[in-house]
């Protein structure tokens, strides 16, 4: 009866050992792929922050930085797909691969994945979204949310780890060999000032003076001719109450009275009055 069972059950153990396997198999090659664990919009701010505060120190100073940087361009996983991206305008972004159009960056992301994955750095091992602690994409990715209680409870020496860590980091791509100490020392100070400075309960909140969230850019867009609208209708009111000409017929009862008064003139130029506190036009 034993035997029996144990015949029995074997197919069983043997198909759950191979779709365990194949489970294993699945999820090694999902961590294994770059793609799953990179995440694009994080590696994104990452990279903005670099063309901004990084690469244009270095171009300033006719300068590159250190081959092995992890922070060089050329390491970027994504930098081939990055480079082949062209905005047309906010809601056109095109592939330049193929020619395909998109009406949001995310699809186009999206089409990267699905059609030209194979266009990612091949051997680069550098995800910038690794570098999130350092660039802040926390602080970029909740430019509206008020952080109230994070700044509250930031903890200074988590803070100053991570900014040994971010200078490490810059000096390691410090071009070699042909600068001297002090211009070494200087670029060290630029390339280091948006970043690694920040990284302090102080300053570490603070966006770039130029950094303005697109939802304010939206609400201006909208608001601001609805103002400028109301502004006008505004003055044109006191304009037409203080100045404009139109007949007032103080005392309808005694219309024909003023109308013999006045020595027969037309009804126009009977009635019409000058608002000027209701006083009646003298001419
Ligand atoms: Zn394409």
């Amino acid at each position: 009866m034993v035997l029996l069972k144990n015949k029995l059950s074997r197919p069983w153990i043997i198909l759950l050992y191979s779709l365990e396997s194949a489970l294993f198999l699945m999820h090694c090659i999902q961590t294994a792929d770059p793609k799953s664990h990179c995440s694009r919009p994080l590696s994104r701010i990452v990279r903005n922050q670099l063309t901004e505060q990084f690469y244009n120190v270095f171009q300033a100073k006719n300068q590159e930085p250190h081959i092995k940087c992890p922070l060089h361009s050329s390491r970027d996983l994504y930098s081939v797909q990055e480079g082949n991206k062209i905005e047309e305008y906010a809601s056109k972004w095109v592939c330049n691969l193929c020619g395909k159009a998109f009406y949001a960056e995310h699809y186009l992301d999206l089409h990267f994945d699905n059609r030209h994955s194979d266009k990612l750095v091949k051997g680069s091992t550098v995800c910038l979204a690794d570098f999130c602690d350092i660039f802040r994409c926390d602080v970029f990715e909740n430019q509206r949310k008020d952080n109230f209680w994070k700044k509250k409870l930031c903890k200074e020496n988590k803070l100053i780890v991570r900014k040994k860590r971010c200078e490490a980091l810059m000096r390691s791509c410090l071009p070699q060999g042909n600068l001297s100490v002090e211009e070494e020392f200087k670029l060290f100070e630029e390339i280091s000032s948006n970043t690694c400075s920040l990284l302090n309960c102080k300053d570490y909140w603070e966006l770039p003076s130029n950094e303005i969230s697109p939802w304010k850019v939206v609400f201006y867009a909208v608001v601001t001719p609805f103002f400028f609208m109301a502004l006008i209708v505004y003055y044109y009111a006191i304009w037409d109450y203080y100045y404009g000409d139109y007949p007032l017929y103080s005392n309808i009862g005694s219309r024909e009275e003023e109308e013999n008064v006045s020595g027969g003139y037309g009804l126009t130029s009977t009635h019409l009055r000058k608002r000027y506190g209701g006083r009646a036009l003298m001419y």
